[in-house]
């Protein structure tokens, strides 16, 4: 006889009902035969990618991290029999019926297992038909999520449990905006105005619910709508993301009060080391010693900056200062200053443009200035730095060329990615947050360039970045 373990691989893979394995991160691990016919794709296509890219892919009206097949990953608690619309890769949405289980060994977590259903495939005859209505009302009632089903006027013709929970009993027949306050009120219906024209919408936005029971409560919701699930019954779903919202608020301000805090003295630090480095320039130790407060001065400005930088793009509020400047030029005065503060290293600019470019010039000369600061960081004193730029029919380009260790490629996709440092990196201690190249990406993303990397281990690493020309 065989073994269970092989059994159990064989029973996984033959039943008739769509299984995907999911791992702590929502990327796939295995799918059976039937979840593959389901999804119609081959096993390699869907092995490794998130479960919501799958599934719900650009059409969704959610976000990854909020998609509700991976909600277990969260909170160990299984999803059982929840309603959903599943994509094809045309974008063609289906109902489904989904259940979503923690996997746990112990306490020890080891994944997610996905069942579902398509609701469809099931109505083989108007018996069928009705039994799956009957059965579909049920799932949605008791869906753990707000639903409701509104026609266009945004009346509501069926809710279930979870949104009675939050807008009282008996709400059908009634007008959604009417259980807001005047200006949440104002702001659902900009929502729904922005909706209608279209298939999916959705939107996070920040409510006060009006109850004339419980009274006025604040929430936070991921609003999403899809548009005719039958003709005018649209459905709404909302997801309540007020803890973690006000959580990143209250984290967000943290950051923003606490690194306005330490610039004010490290302003000040670095004003007073100035002076003495004039008072002392002719003393050689004094002014070693001086410069050296400076470096380190500048190390923690820079750390505070990234770190204030990268709560503002997560809260999408980076400002960008546009002016024209000639791109040549524009470089050409950014590396003069940074040749000041690197000055163990030759920093040599190749390359010219003339192009009118028009950007933020602190924000790309922070971009120029994370990439040399790298490059100094992580080659040997004396080494030169290049700086080249290119000037292409459409695009100008800067590459900042150093003759450090280089970076193993299997590392290099890793590089771009929000607080990724490698493993080196932590080994000899060089400071830094890794969020120097991430906020690079943004920045030069913002503006519809890219940013990439050429590098061989201990052969030196060139990083590039483009903007377009308008
Ligand atoms: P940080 O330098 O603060 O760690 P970055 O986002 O700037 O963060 O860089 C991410 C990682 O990329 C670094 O930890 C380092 O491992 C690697 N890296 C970046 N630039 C270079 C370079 N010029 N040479 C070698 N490794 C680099």
């Amino acid at each position: 006889m065989k073994n269970i373990n092989e059994l159990g691989e064989l029973v996984l893979k033959k039943v008739q009902i769509s299984l995907c394995l999911v791992d702590g991160n929502g990327e796939v691990i295995f799918a059976n035969e039937a979840a593959l016919e389901f999804l119609n794709k081959r096993e390699k296509e869907i092995k490794g990618l998130h479960i919501h890219d799958i599934v719900h892919g650009s059409s969704s009206d959610h976000k990854k991290d909020h998609c509700p097949l991976i909600k277990p990953i969260k909170d160990n608690k299984p999803i059982l029999r929840e309603p959903d619309i599943f994509y094809n890769s045309e974008g063609k949405g289906s109902w489904a019926e989904f259940s979503s289980y923690p996997l746990l060994k112990g306490s020890e977590f080891k994944g997610i297992l996905i069942s579902f259903l398509n609701a469809a495939v099931s109505m083989k005859s108007d018996q069928a038909l009705l039994e799956h209505q009957a059965k579909f009302k049920a799932v949605f009632t008791q869906a753990l999520y707000p639903k409701m089903i509104l026609d266009s006027t945004g009346e509501i013709l069926e809710s279930n449990r979870a949104s009675r929970r939050i807008f009282g009993e008996s709400i059908e027949n009634t007008m959604l905006f009417d259980y807001f306050t005047p200006l949440s009120q104002k702001k659902v219906k900009e929502f729904w105005g922005k909706f209608m024209p279209n298939e999916h919408y959705e939107e996070r936005i920040e409510v006060t619910v009006n109850d004339s029971n419980a009274g006025k409560k604040k929430y936070v919701f991921d609003f999403s709508a899809t548009k005719d699930i039958q003709p005018n019954m649209h459905l709404l779903t909302l997801l309540d993301v007020t803890e973690e919202y006000y959580e990143q608020e209250a984290q967000n301000q943290f950051i923003s009060v606490a690194s306005h805090e330490l610039k004010t003295p490290l302003a000040v630090i670095k004003a007073y080391s100035e002076l003495l480095q004039r008072k002392y320039k002719d003393d050689g130790a004094a002014s070693q010693y001086v410069n050296k407060i400076q470096e380190k001065v500048d190390v923690l400005t820079r750390l505070i900056n990234a770190m204030v930088d990268e709560t503002k793009l997560g809260a999408g509020k980076l400002e960008f200062n546009n002016q024209q400047v000639i791109f040549g030029k524009f470089v050409e005065d950014v590396v003069d200053e940074l040749q000041k503060a690197y000055h163990h290293h030759k920093l040599a600019l190749k390359g010219k443009s003339d192009s009118i470019i028009e950007l933020d010039p602190e924000r790309i000369s922070q971009v120029i200035s994370n990439l040399v600061s790298n490059a100094s960081k992580y080659s040997e004193k004396g080494k030169d730095i290049v700086i080249m730029i290119e000037d292409d029919n459409d695009r100008v380009q800067v590459g900042v060329k150093d003759y450090g260790p280089g970076i193993p490629k299997k590392e290099q996709p890793q590089l771009f990615k929000a607080f990724y440092r490698s493993p080196s990196a932590h080994k000899k201690k060089y400071p830094g947050l890794g969020l120097g190249l991430f906020i690079a990406k943004q920045i030069v993303n913002h503006y519809g360039g890219d940013v990439w990397i050429e590098s061989k281990w201990s052969q030196g690493s060139t990083f590039y970045f483009t903007l377009p020309k308008k």
